[in-house]
Order: C-alpha cells, then sequence, then structure tokens
C-alpha cells in the first residue's frame, strides 16, 4: 500500500474515533435526558397517586362514617340523615354531594336539599356496584354527568348495613374533578408533560392537559390496561409502549387500595429537544473537526512529502558527497603515497619542518645522512643535525606569498652533525608551503663533503707545486701580496728571501734527474721550518721564502740557520748520498721605500744573484740601496 493510500486510511481511522466519540457522547446525552424525564415522571405519578389515594380515602371515610351512623342508628328520620350529610359534604374536600339511598333504591336524603328529590338510583352503577356485593370497599365509578348540577362528577359509594350486616342502603358522594385537576396540575410539570388520573377499567378521571377528547376516548384497549397493568402495578416505558398512539416517554402506578391508575407522559419530541439543539451542535462539531483533520491530514501530508524529498534530496547529495569524499581521499592517499614514495626514494635529505622549527618529516635519506631514525628525529628541533644549535636562527621560516615567484627562501652551505657528532658539509635548499596553515617548511639537503672534499683538493692542487708539496708560484705570490699589504696597514715588519739551489745543474748531471727532484723535495722540507713562513717554489730550483712579522736582523739569524741545516741535509738516491748547499737573498719591506713585491723581490734576487757571486752558500741583505754582508759559510 502506498504512503498516500495509508494517510487517506489514517485519517479516516482518525475520523471514525472522533465521530464515534461523539457519537457516544451525543447517546450519552440522549439517554442522560431520556433517564431525567422518566425519573420525572415515575416521580410525578407516583406523588398525584399518592395525592388521589388520600382523597378517595377521605371520601371512604366520610362514606364509612355515614354508614356507621346510618347503620347502627336504626331509624334515623330522613332529616337528620340529611342533617348529617350536610356535616360531612361540609368537611369533604370537592364533593359535588352527598346522599343516601334505602335499600330499594330511592332517595332517602342529600346533602343538598331537603326533602330529598323523588329519585330511585338502584339503576346506577355505583349503588348496583354496592348492593350485589357485601365487600365492595368504596366505588369509585367513571365520571358521570351531574342530575342537579350541569358538569360532571366521579361517583364514590359505599354500603350501608346494620350490625347484623344486613344492606340497608348505598351513601354516595360525587367527586368534584376539578379537585381531582388540581392534584394533576399541582405538579407544576413544564409544557408538554400529560399527567392523567384513569380508573383501573380505562376510564378517565381527571387529565392534565384538560380535553374532553381524554374523557370520551377508550382507554381500555390502550396497550396499558390491556397488558401493562396486568403484568406489573408500576414502570416506566419507552415510546408508544402506554397508549400506543405516540412517540413517548411514560410512566405509570396504580394503587393498591383504589382501583386507580396515574400515567405520566411526555413526547419524544418534547424531550429531546434540548438534545437536537446539542446534537445540531455536535453535527457542527464533528464536521468541522472532520474537516479540520482532513486539513490537518493534506498540510501534513504535504509537509511530510516536502520532508521526504528533501531527505531523498539529502541522502543522494551525501551519497555524492560520500563518492566525493571517497575519491578525494583515495586522491590524498595516493598523493601522500607518491609523496612518501618521493621523499623515501629521493637521494637526498628531506627534512620538512614548522614554523617553530621542529622536525616534521624525516625521509629514509635523511635517516641514512644524519643517523637519525624518523622516529628519533620527529619533533624535535633542527637544532640536533647542526654542530651549533644557535645556527639554527639562521634557518628562514618567513612565508612565501603567491606574488613571490620562488617558494624557495634559501639554498646555502651549512655545517652539520650526524648523530654520532660527526661533522660534515651540506647544502640545504629552504622551501616554504604557500598558503599551507600551518606553514610547513621543505629542508632538501645534500651531502657536499666530497664535492668540498674534491674542491679542496683542487684548491690544494692549484696552490701548491706538485713535486715540493710548497706553493707554487702563483698561489706564493698572492699570498705574500696579500701579507705585504697587512704588514704595511698596520706597519709590520716582513722580510723577503730568495732562494736558489747551487749549482744544480750539476746534480741533475751527476746523479741524474730523479737524484735532482729528490734533492729539490728534500730542500722543501728543509725550509718549512717555521710556522707561519711563506715556502713556494718559484721556478726550477728556485724558491721564495715570506717571514711575516720578521725584520731584517731576525731574517738574517733565520737565514744563517737555514744555510747551516740544508749543508747538513744528505738525500740518498738509493746509490749515492748527496748533500747540497743553497744562496739566499734577502730584503726587508722596512728598509727601502719601494714597498711593492715585484720590487722587494728584484731585490732579494739582486741579492741573491749577489750572493752567487760572492761564492754561494752564503746570504746576501739588499736593503734598498743598502747592501749589507751576509754571513758566508
Ligand atoms: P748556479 O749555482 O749558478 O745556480 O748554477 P746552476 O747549475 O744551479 O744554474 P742553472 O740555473 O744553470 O741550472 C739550473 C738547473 O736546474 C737547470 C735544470 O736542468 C735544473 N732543473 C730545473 N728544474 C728542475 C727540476 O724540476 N728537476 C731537476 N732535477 N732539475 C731541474
Ligand atoms: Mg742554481
Ligand atoms: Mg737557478
Amino acid at each position: 500500500m502506498s504512503i498516500a493510500y495509508r494517510w487517506i486510511a489514517g485519517v479516516l481511522a482518525i475520523n471514525f474515533i472522533v465521530d464515534f466519540q461523539l457519537h457516544l457522547l451525543a447517546d450519552e446525552s440522549l439517554d442522560q435526558l431520556g433517564i431525567q424525564a422518566t425519573g420525572n415522571l415515575k416521580v410525578s405519578s407516583n406523588v398525584v397517586l399518592r395525592r388521589a389515594e388520600q382523597l378517595f380515602d377521605t371520601y371512604d371515610r366520610t362514606l364509612s362514617g355515614i354508614n356507621e351512623v346510618v347503620g347502627i342508628r336504626a331509624g334515623l328520620s330522613d332529616l337528620e340523615i340529611h342533617r348529617l350529610l350536610v356535616r360531612r359534604h361540609a368537611i369533604t374536600p370537592s364533593a359535588h354531594w352527598i346522599l343516601v339511598a334505602r335499600e330499594d333504591g330511592q332517595l332517602a336524603a342529600t346533602s343538598l336539599s331537603f326533602p330529598a328529590p323523588d329519585l330511585n338510583i338502584s339503576h346506577r352503577e355505583y349503588y348496583t356496584a354496592q348492593a350485589d356485593s357485601w365487600d365492595a370497599g368504596l366505588y369509585i365509578g367513571p365520571p358521570l354527568t351531574d342530575m342537579w348540577r350541569a358538569g360532571r362528577f366521579v361517583p364514590t359509594s359505599r354500603r350501608i348495613t346494620n350490625d347484623g350486616g344486613r344492606f340497608l342502603g348505598v351513601a354516595v358522594a360525587a367527586v368534584d374533578p376539578a379537585g381531582l385537576a388540581n392534584i394533576l396540575s399541582a405538579q407544576a410539570l413544564p409544557e408538554g408533560y400529560m399527567l392523567r388520573l384513569f380508573l383501573r377499567s380505562g376510564a378517565a378521571l381527571a387529565c392534565l392537559p384538560d380535553s374532553d377528547d381524554c374523557y370520551t376516548r377508550d382507554w381500555s384497549t390502550t396497550p396499558l390496561f390491556s397488558a401493562l397493568l396486568g403484568r406489573a402495578a408500576k414502570g416506566d416505558v419507552r415510546g408508544g409502549a402506554l397508549f400506543g398512539d405516540e412517540s413517548a416517554f411514560g410512566a405509570y402506578t396504580s394503587s393498591a387500595e383504589h382501583p386507580l391508575v396515574v400515567t405520566a407522559t411526555v413526547s419524544e419530541s418534547q424531550v429531546l429537544a434540548p438534545w437536537r439543539q446539542i446534537a445540531r451542535r455536535y453535527l457542527a462539531i464533528g464536521i468541522s473537526s472532520n474537516l479540520a483533520i482532513v486539513l490537518i491530514a493534506v498540510f501534513a501530508y504535504r509537509q511530510f512529502q516536502r520532508r521526504r524529498k528533501a531527505v531523498d534530496a539529502l541522502e543522494e547529495a551525501n551519497i555524492h558527497l560520500e563518492e566525493r569524499v571517497a575519491s578525494r581521499t583515495n586522491e590524498l592517499r595516493l598523493s601522500e603515497a607518491r609523496a612518501r614514495l618521493f621523499m623515501n626514494t629521493a637521494t637526498d635529505a628531506v627534512v620538512v619542518f614548522n614554523q617553530g622549527r621542529r622536525i616534521v618529516e624525516f625521509n629514509t635519506a635523511a635517516e641514512r645522512v644524519f643517523g637519525y631514525s624518523a622516529g628519533e628525529a620527529v619533533g624535535r628541533s633542527l637544532g640536533i643535525l647542526l654542530p651549533q644549535s644557535e645556527a639554527i636562527e639562521d634557518i628562514p621560516v618567513n612565508r612565501v606569498t603567491a606574488e613571490d615567484e620562488s617558494p624557495i627562501l634559501q639554498t646555502r652551505e651549512l655545517k652539520a652533525q650526524s648523530k654520532d657528532g660527526r661533522e660534515f658539509f651540506i647544502e640545504a635548499t629552504v622551501g616554504c608551503t604557500e598558503n599551507g596553515d600551518p606553514a610547513l617548511f621543505v629542508c632538501v639537503i645534500r651531502d657536499i663533503s666530497d664535492r668540498k672534499a674534491t674542491e679542496e683538493e683542487l684548491r690544494r692542487v692549484a696552490t701548491t707545486d706538485a713535486l715540493t708539496g710548497v706553493l707554487n708560484r702563483g698561489a706564493w705570490t698572492k699570498r705574500t701580496e696579500e701579507l705585504i699589504a697587512n704588514a704595511r696597514r698596520y706597519r709590520r715588519p716582513l722580510t723577503l728571501m730568495s732562494l736558489d739551489a747551487d749549482k744544480f745543474k750539476q746534480i741533475n748531471d751527476t746523479y741524474g734527474h730523479p737524484a735532482g727532484d729528490l734533492v729539490l723535495k728534500a730542500l722543501a722540507k728543509a725550509l718549512n721550518v717555521r710556522a707561519g713562513d711563506i715556502v713556494g717554489r718559484l721556478g726550477g730550483e728556485e724558491f721564495g721564502i715570506t717571514l711575516p712579522e720578521t725584520d731584517a736582523e731576525s731574517a738574517q739569524e733565520f737565514a744563517k740557520r737555514l744555510l747551516d741545516q740544508i749543508r747538513q741535509c744528505r738525500v740518498s738516491d738509493g746509490e749515492h748520498t748527496l748533500s747540497f748547499t743553497v744562496s739566499i737573498g734577502l730584503t726587508s719591506l722596512d728598509c727601502g721605500g719601494d714597498d711593492s713585491l715585484e720590487a722587494a723581490l728584484k731585490r732579494a734576487d739582486r741579492a741573491l744573484y749577489l750572493a752567487k757571486e760572492r761564492g754561494r752558500d752564503q746570504f746576501v741583505r739588499l736593503d734598498g740601496d743598502c747592501v749589507s754582508p751576509g754571513a758566508g759559510p
């Protein structure tokens, strides 16, 4: 069943429940009205019957009193009887008249006049009823027309007997129907209610409302007299059950002492009039509540449908979103895997760090280079990778912006330190993630120790004489120029020596070139005696020595010692042991006015030349124009 059908079924069910409840309420109020009306009817009929019984009891007592007087005191004159009747009449309410008839039916006396009219009532039912039955009690008969006064009366009679029980006559009293009608009207029932006083035979004695129909109608054939009275002395009935001709509520009561029956009825329309008004209200409530329920249901159904559509749309969006999230997650995972693969296959060490210069990522190459595992390094300061941890401040952590051409902040060479304390050179390139939050910095680190060593070696080769290991001419010149500039700036002494092996050609010629090389090596070694002095091979077997912080006198001392050392130096080529000497020309910078290296070197060369000329194995000092004698051999 679709939702709409279920919805309709629900609405119908609610409507049915509401209507059913309203119906129950209406029905209950209808029953209440019926019960209330029937209750009123019962009470009224009981009260009326009791009052009617009291009235007829009065008549019974009146007639019995007459019986006693007339029966016991036999032989009362008609006048005496008349007087008795007058007295009794006076105290009997609503009696038209009272009379006494003799045993032959002839009137003896009446309460109205004396003498009594000449009237025989032996044919009247109220007479025969007493004459024919010795224990009839009080007879109450159907209304009759008054013989003396126009109008109706209800006859009551009682037998007159003497002490021996002999029938002497009948005492009769005529009850004014108005008295009975007063009993009925005293109930002050609301309009529409009907009270009737009947004889058990069905003759109506009084009716409220009063109408001739009530007295002329034959009530004996109605259900009350034909059936109901036979079954129960009192009861309440519904509908036309009492008189068969009207739709009414009714109650009846019959007397046990007298042949009296009281009915009280009210038409259903009368009782139900207020209910009909309420019922109209119930109907209005029912219809409007049904309508309201339907409207609410329609509104709720539309809301429900809208919400369901929204939920469906949301679910669909969720599915899309989940798919997108899954695909994005997958992409991210792939990207991360790629990044990790890239990081870990990179031969360069990669260290990712944050603004606080704390390590966030540490790749495999970094583990290899620095000796830390990623687990040990992540979370610690970059300082653990540097020999001087304060150098960490030089590593930039400023963020790049979209305007910057490159994310690279810096490329520089640094000294790094591995876990075991080994120091080595690295080239570190630091870059920054653009717009990242938190900002991350990537440091790609290359171990440049080998390159540095090569560079150092190249530099060394470029500046060193391959055979002797001392500086070559270029390097010596450069270094000496620096020292000269320094000395000049700070007015410090400096001395230059020009040194040449004596008769070296001969050594070559005599012992061979390799032996000459050995001599040159030994000579260079002999020259490297003082820290801070700069020794360079200026060509062939010629050397230059720069003596910073050394004045001419000290230099002379040194030259002397040097000549001595060299003289004692011995070189073996495996076959021969060779000795050799050198000549030295020296000049101090503080001597002459021309202080350039070139000029000073020329002077030193001239001094050397002089030393050669003077016999070799000696030094000559030449200070500008001044020549001072060297220490000869
Ligand atoms: P003097 O005392 O006047 O200086 O005499 P000398 O023989 O030393 O003079 P000369 O300058 O004529 O000779 C230098 C020689 O040094 C010439 C050359 O064969 C030799 N020589 C130059 N360079 C080297 C070298 O690297 N190895 C060797 N074994 N000999 C060299
Ligand atoms: Mg020489
Ligand atoms: Mg030479």
